[in-house]
């Protein structure tokens, strides 16, 4: 009988079940539409500003400054477009951004903005003093990820925020891969926006949140009733919302031991590569998101090493796939230049606070075993 073994905790997490329980007396019975002023609708608004509040302390937050969306691509896609309407013209971000940003930027340059790309350096590194030459007052944002989601490296946001906040721009930060995983409080870090995720910290899938520092300048995203401060449009999903905060809270609290695990998990699995001398390059900085193991082997094929591993009941990701013609390198590999003999065999092993070390053993083991097959 196959185990199996989801070692892709980037992708998305497993619901947490206490998170899952919060949610159900409002999938079933508290069904109050939140906006309704009845006596029946008293659950939901209650539930839905205890949740605020919940997701504000664990960002340092006031809860009016969370505002829920659908997830991240929501909250990124939000923010670069909601800052059209300010009177200077250009967003500067980097290159290895998630596509929710990236290509809210392409839609953005359409509508007639200048956009600039920050490079990075090979751990994936912002280049700060790019980013000090090209602001200019014309800069209305600066995003910049918390840490990347291939490669797990975590931006020096603080000094990114200083340099923004000098010239009279805001700083936006997808903190998707981050929030639960990391502490972070927005003040200490000086973070105007931050887009956030609940299933990538063991909340539902389909629910996010944006924080938006009072005073902040950004125009609504959705059309329709006042929700939201009349900022973002549409009847709450409670039961999501619940159960995101519960999530979020749990992580939270357990930031330090999750860390310790996951980075323990780390090692073995990496200690078993070395052992059976495989030859790869680790990715990312030192500074990274537990439990995130991006490497690019020599000389193998991520895609087939994903499939294979697949057929063994081990669920990762990689950071190269094949189209009819050829290979395709994610733009984070290919940002942080690793060479052509490695950046085909990129695959990303991300740990979760689930897995054990049988199993972060087992799956370096089983590459083991399909580089040498
Ligand atoms: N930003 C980053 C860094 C991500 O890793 C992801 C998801 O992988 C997203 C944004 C999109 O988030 P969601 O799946 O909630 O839309």
């Amino acid at each position: 009988m196959i185990i199996l073994i989801y070692a892709d905790n980037a992708a998305t997490t497993k619901l947490d079940i206490e998170a899952f329980e919060a949610m159900k007396p409002y999938l079933l019975n508290e069904y109050g539409n939140p906006s309704q002023p009845y006596s029946f609708s008293r659950s939901t608004k209650k539930a839905l500003r205890e949740s605020r509040k919940i997701i504000a302390e664990c960002i340092g937050a006031l809860p009016e400054e969370i505002y829920f969306t659908s997830g991240g691509t929501e909250s990124d896609n939000w923010t670069i477009k909601g800052f059209f309407e300010s009177n200077r013209r250009t967003i500067i971000t980097s290159a290895i951004e998630h596509h929710a940003i990236l290509n809210s930027c392409i839609t953005a340059e359409k509508m007639g903005l200048n956009i600039k790309y920050l490079p990075v350096n090979s751990k994936g590194i912002v280049d700060m003093k790019m980013l000090a030459n090209d602001i200019t007052d014309d800069t209305s944002l600066v995003s910049v990820m918390l840490a990347n989601n291939e490669i797990g490296t975590i931006e020096p946001i603080a000094e990114i925020a200083e340099i923004a906040h000098k010239r009279g721009a805001y700083l936006h930060t997808d903190a998707v891969q981050a929030v639960g995983h990391i502490s972070i409080d927005v003040n200490a870090l000086d973070i105007d926006l931050l887009s956030a995720s609940g299933h990538k910290f063991n909340g539902p899938r389909g629910i996010g949140f944006l924080y938006i520092r009072k005073g902040t300048p950004i125009s609504a995203y959705m059309d329709g009733g006042l929700q939201e401060n009349k900022l973002r449009a549409g009847t709450e999903n409670v039961a999501a919302v619940v159960a995101m905060a519960i999530a979020l809270r749990k992580n939270c609290l357990l930031i330090k031991e999750n860390e310790n695990k996951l980075r323990n998990l780390e090692n073995i699995f990496l200690k078993v590569l070395d052992e059976n001398k495989v030859e790869y390059i680790r990715n990312g900085a030192e500074h990274h998101i537990p439990g995130n193991v991006n490497i690019s082997i020599k000389d193998a094929n991520g895609e087939m090493l994903l499939h294979r591993l697949d057929l063994k009941g081990i669920y990762i990701s990689t950071g190269s796939a094949c189209d009819s013609l050829s290979m395709q390198i994610s733009h984070v590999i290919k940002a942080i230049n690793v060479p052509d003999d490695y950046a085909n065999g990129t695959i990303r092993v991300s740990f979760g606070r689930d897995n054990t070390e049988e199993e972060a053993t087992r799956v370096a083991e089983t590459i083991v075993d399909i580089l040498h097959s």
